[in-house]
């Protein structure tokens, strides 16, 4: 017979920490999009569904992408009605430019997010245009969302390495960071892309991004686990005063056995941390684990959590 999985830990405030994180969930969007499974669209729903009951009140449902590029995510129309029945929370979505705008304003979305890169190799890989050319794409594209009263969140990709350029000079960051800014964006999320950051490299990340007007209550962050280092990065986003963290519930993206697995942080190891802390967020992690497991049941595999893993050793 193997042990119980362990209570969750007793909460140790620590002073120099915020006292409240909100998550935004991106498993549903950002995970989903890196399986190699394409889920059935009620499955998506009742996904969202779950994930709102736990009590994520941020859950990036989907991207109005070209269904051809991204066939993961190519029902964006047909999920959407499903979710009409969550006015409280809120559900923002990807639009890649122009067009995925339309299609989202035209079914009532109310927040999206636009996917800009730091580096030229990223933007010419993922956006087929220069670094100044996807921000001129996007100009419009922001203009109009805020426009219509619907807030834009600017993602920055390759915030700290990318895979042909290696280290990305802090002031290249904060002058995509600035530009994003000033062309309406509400909120910036970090991205660490491949998730070589470390925790000093954040900090002196945030500070120059700071020097630069930009404070912590503009942005959130987005890492990856590749490294073993997204908990760590978090914890010194946290000390510097962000308060908005970017997870995938179960890890979705991350998963070990896909070939495109990115290392979302897992939305479970979090809230681990956050609980410790004595950090509030609202989230009910008993819950939101049952719906990883669910979904990784879909999905046909474990979950790549650990946090999951630990709770539900039976299924890992
Ligand atoms: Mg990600």
């Amino acid at each position: 017979m193997s042990p119980a999985p362990a209570s969750l830990p007793t909460p140790t405030p620590d002073p120099a920490l915020p006292a409240r994180v909100r998550v935004h969930e991106v498993g549903p969007r950002d995970g989903l999009q890196n399986e190699r499974a394409v889920v059935p669209v009620e499955v998506k729903a009742e996904f969202i569904h779950r994930l709102a009951d736990a009590g994520l009140t941020t859950i990036e449902a989907t991207s109005f992408v070209r269904p051809d590029r991204v066939p993961q995510l190519a029902d964006a129309e047909d999920l959407w009605p499903r979710l009409a029945d969550l006015p409280g929370v809120r559900l923002p979505a990807l639009v890649p430019n122009a067009r995925g705008l339309d299609r989202a304003l035209a079914l009532g979305v109310r927040e999206v997010a636009v996917f800009a890169s730091v580096t030229e190799s990223f933007a010419r890989a993922n956006l087929g245009r220069s670094v100044d050319a996807s921000l001129d794409m996007f100009a419009p594209v922001v203009t109009r969302a805020t426009d219509a009263g619907v807030p834009v969140r600017g993602y920055l990709s390759m915030c700290f390495g990318d895979p042909w350029e290696g280290e990305v000079p802090i002031p290249r960051v904060v002058a995509v960071a600035r530009r994003l800014l000033d062309l309406g964006c509400a909120e910036l999320s970090l991205g660490d892309t491949i998730g070589v950051a470390t925790p000093g490299r954040v900090t002196a990340l945030l500070a120059a991004l700071g020097d630069a007007g930009i404070g912590a209550e503009r942005l959130a962050v987005h890492f990856h686990d590749t490294y073993g280092q997204a908990l760590a990065n978090t914890l010194a986003a946290l000390r510097y005063g962000v308060t908005t963290v970017d997870a995938s519930a179960g890890g979705l993206g991350g998963c070990p056995f896909a070939r495109s697995a990115t290392g979302n942080l897992a939305t479970e190891d979090l809230l681990w941390m956050l609980r410790g802390l004595g950090i509030e967020t609202g989230v009910d992690l008993d819950r939101l684990t049952a719906a990883s497991l669910w979904m990784a049941r879909h999905l046909g595999r474990p979950s790549p959590s650990r946090t999951v893993r630990a709770s539900a050793p039976e299924e890992a």
